[in-house]
């Protein structure tokens, strides 16, 4: 059995590294404990390298990724560092593209202590996983585009290829959450078939997988009603699947619901390869200043070591994934420690360490 993993680390812009150094060095102390090695190995990309090299993704990065057992990434990308035609570095689109990471996973869940706007009453609570096709969808022509002077046209694209394990993918974390006690077992189809054909395709599709999965319900939902539903009942969802422009958009009203993107972690996983990293950006902002929340970094590291775990089959990786969330459910609930964007005034490090104490 595969005991020992190599890791590919993209330190990133802004704040990445800020966040990225704390959160392998908790996960080296686990690994330590937990009978199980994690190698590290740094792959420079971004913006800032490109404004030092004139290369954003070079060769041995991506082929780093590539040799990788999973990929972590902070986040990269500045908002004043851009190619000559004036779009914005962004080697974690390029991994996605490269790698047919066709499965994008957000999980919303609002833990207790975690601000939100929503008024939940006693009893509610809102955990379910929004997954957002990454690779095609009206991404599909994406640089690619026609413009001319009165008309300008992007394509949507939708595939048996792609669709195909991506369905698989929902309904086996539906199977898996259920197991855990985590959700019902649900997984909802949300598209726009009452107008599009590509989607029809896409919802007949689905059915098909969902007929091998009798012990799963499955449900449709438009995308439209599916907005207002995350609002008005959000504790109503599983495990929803989604086209990629769609999702785009929706995961961001699921970081809304969570109060923010402080805690909002994600993964991009394909059939042999898989990157985590938080939802949030590089925050220029506050970069250099030790404020920024680490806590979405360390929950995309917690994917990872449940990602790994279920595939190697290593359970020591999975409790630890388990450890590492409910370590950041306590410091949030406790609300001692926090930083900024949470309505605490702690900064980077001390966040870390009250997670690493929690952990203890
Ligand atoms: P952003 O997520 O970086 O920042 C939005 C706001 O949230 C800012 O006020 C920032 O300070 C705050 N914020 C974000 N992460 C935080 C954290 N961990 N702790 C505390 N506050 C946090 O979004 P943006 O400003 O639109 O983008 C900045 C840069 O990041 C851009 O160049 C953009 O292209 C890039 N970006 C990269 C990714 C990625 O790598 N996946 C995702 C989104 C944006």
């Amino acid at each position: 059995m595969k005991t020992s993993f190599d890791i590919a680390v993209f330190q990133g812009d802004g704040i990445g590294p800020e966040i990225m150094a704390p959160t392998t060095a908790l996960l080296s102390e686990l690994a330590t404990q937990g009978g199980y090695g994690l190698t590290f190995t740094d792959a420079p990309a971004g913006a800032a390298h490109y404004r030092e090299t004139g290369e954003s993704f070079p060769p041995a990065s991506m082929a780093a990724a590539r040799a990788a057992d999973a990929i972590l990434l902070s986040a990269m990308g500045l908002p004043d560092v851009r190619y000559p035609d004036g779009t914005e570095i962004s080697p974690q689109i390029d991994l996605r593209k490269a790698l047919t990471l066709f499965a994008g996973v957000r999980p919303v869940t609002i833990r207790p202590g975690q601000p939100t706007p929503l008024a939940l009453k006693g009893g509610q609570s809102v955990d379910f996983v929004l997954i957002r096709e990454s690779t095609e969808g009206l991404f599909y022509t994406q640089g690619r585009g026609e413009v001319q002077a009165d008309e300008a046209r992007e394509t949507l694209r939708i595939t048996r290829a792609i669709s195909e394990p991506l369905f698989r993918f929902a309904f086996d974390l539906a199977k898996s959450r259920k197991a855990s006690g985590q959700g019902p077992g649900k997984v909802t189809c949300v598209d726009k078939a009452n107008v599009f054909r590509a989607f029809a395709f896409f919802r007949e599709m689905f059915d098909a997988e969902a007929a091998h999965h009798p012990e799963i319900a499955a449900d449709h939902a438009y995308v439209d009603a599916t907005a207002l539903w995350m609002v008005e009942k959000p504790w109503a969802f599983d495990v929803m699947v989604t086209e990629n422009m769609f999702g785009d958009i929706l995961s961001d009203l699921g970081a809304g619901l969570m109060g923010g993107l402080g805690l909002a972690p994600s993964a991009d996983i394909g059939a042999d390869h898989a990157v985590f990293q938080p939802c949030h950006g590089s925050a220029p902002d506050i970069a250099g200043q030790g404020v920024a929340n680490p806590m979405a970094m360390i929950l995309s590291a917690a994917m990872m070591l449940d990602w790994l775990g279920g595939r190697h089959g290593v359970p020591a990786m999975q409790a630890d994934a388990a450890r590492l969330r409910a370590a950041v459910d306590g410091v949030v609930a406790e609300g001692r420690v926090l930083t900024r964007d949470l309505g605490g005034s702690a900064g980077t490090a001390e966040v870390a360490a009250a997670v690493r104490e929690a952990l203890a």
